[in-house]
């Protein structure tokens, strides 16, 4: 039987906020149809199980909670004329703007003139951190532990520990306690926790969470549910144990890059994203990305203005489909752990937001940022806003003005 082929103007891979985003602005300004494709059951990404408020500042300019802020954002896409097929994986590339597509209708194909990458990012679970002992149930990313108490109104335990000290483990933390459970620590491997200071204070005073800092998690116990964890000072080596029935593994992100990989993308060795220059092209022609894939992980109103930002340029190219110029790449030295767009190319647009977006592993409470091209600075700047682990440092674009086109690679780092 013949593979059913559609064939859309624009093709959006993903239906969360950076996807649905880049529809809405696509579809009233294309001459043909845009569809996002979604492989879960209903569009809107993480805020469609992150039910607390917080979303929408920057794109929408009001606060929402994330299953209001996903509905909302899904609505335009549909208003803007977008066709959005949820149920719908995409499994792999079948051409250079082509992919085969899984949907419990059967398999079918989408060919288009361009393609938009919007998969986001995931935490990494238990198992890629490699933490030892048994193999008990109770053990949970932030994800996992929103759908199941969000989406699915499942029960969790009594007593937990949360890993991690990120905004999104706050956000964990509320989560547990909107289903009845205890938090009974939450352990950062930090000096101090990585979120904002009002979320480490306010999260504190109101959710009476205690907070062990500069520790680890070395060991699951139980059997067949979580009965314990124990936990190592970083700095001294002492252990102890915490009893409980729930462990969160929350951050330590990784873009949802598969896609990337099995299509032979170029990949950023810093941010395992799809390497993009400011207009945010792939290394292949008509390929965009936007969203969390290209900065795991910023806040969901900034992967939505990266969805408008891609809309401009993937209306350029549908108009000429021309080659971009040579680039440079742009590198992060330590104690930043990466940037975000990776290459430079002269007469492209500024980031979106006019933003260079960047991950430190250190806290810096007055940063200066410093730019540099074969071996010559070509900027600094001191910035009145700290860089933190655990958060996206945001710099502006202007600091890579003086950079040359044909000067080889350019390095950003803090200090
Ligand atoms: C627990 C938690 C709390 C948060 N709290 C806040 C907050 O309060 N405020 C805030 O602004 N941000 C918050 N964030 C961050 C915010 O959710 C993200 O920035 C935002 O969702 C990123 O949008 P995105 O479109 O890039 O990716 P996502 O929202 O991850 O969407 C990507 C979509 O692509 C789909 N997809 C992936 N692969 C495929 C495929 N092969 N085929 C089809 N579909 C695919 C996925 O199913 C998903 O729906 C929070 C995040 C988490 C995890």
């Amino acid at each position: 039987m013949n593979t059913p082929v559609i064939t859309p103007h624009v093709l959006v891979i993903g239906g969360g906020p950076a996807g649905l985003t880049a529809a809405a602005e696509l579809a009233p300004r294309v001459d043909g149809p845009v569809l996002v494709l979604e492989r879960e059951a209903a569009a809107g990404g993480i805020p469609r199980h992150s039910d607390h408020t917080g979303y929408g500042l920057r794109d929408l300019r009001r606060v929402l909670t994330g299953p209001a802020y996903a509905r909302r954002l899904t609505e335009t896409a549909l208003r803007a004329g977008a066709d959005i097929r949820t149920r719908a994986m995409v499994t792999h590339w079948a051409g250079d703007r082509a992919v085969e597509v899984t949907s419990p209708e059967g398999r079918f194909r989408v060919e288009a003139r361009a393609v938009v990458l919007a998969t986001g990012a995931r935490e990494r679970p238990r198992s890629a951190r490699r933490i030892p002992g048994d193999r008990p149930a109770g053990v949970y990313t932030t994800g996992q532990l929103q759908n199941a108490v969000h989406l699915h109104r499942r029960q969790v335990g009594k007593r937990a520990v949360v890993v991690g000290g990120e905004l999104v483990s706050w956000s964990a933390a509320l989560t547990l306690r909107e289903a009845g459970c205890d938090v009974a620590l939450m352990v950062s491997g930090y000096e101090r926790t990585e979120s904002y200071g009002a979320f480490n204070l306010g999260g504190r005073a109101l959710l009476r969470i205690p907070v062990a800092n500069r520790t680890r998690v070395v060991r699951i116990i139980g059997g067949p549910r979580v009965r314990a964890v124990e936990i190592e000072r970083l700095d001294t080596g002492a252990r102890r144990t915490v009893e409980c029935d729930t462990v969160v593994f929350t951050g330590d992100w990784i873009p949802d890059h598969e896609l990337v990989r099995t299509g032979g993308l170029e990949l950023a060795a810093d941010t395992l994203g799809p390497l993009v220059d400011t207009a945010l092209r792939t290394s292949r022609p008509g390929v965009f990305a936007a969203g969390n894939l290209l900065h795991p992980v910023d806040t969901a109103d900034v992967a939505a203005l990266d969805g408008r930002h891609v809309a401009d340029q993937v209306r350029s190219w549908l108009a000429v489909e021309d080659s971009p110029a040579p680039g440079v790449r742009l590198l992060a030295a330590k104690p930043l752990r990466w940037v975000s767009p990776g290459l430079l190319r002269p007469g492209d647009p500024a980031p979106p937001r006019g933003r260079l977006l960047l991950w430190t592993d250190e806290f810096i409470r007055v940063p200066r940022v410093s730019v540099s091209q074969a071996g010559r600075t070509v900027s600094e700047r001191t910035l009145p806003w700290p860089a933190a682990p655990g958060r996206v440092f945001r710099v502006p674009w202007s600091v890579v003005r003086g950079i040359s086109a044909a000067g080889g690679p350019v390095t950003v780092t803090v200090r």
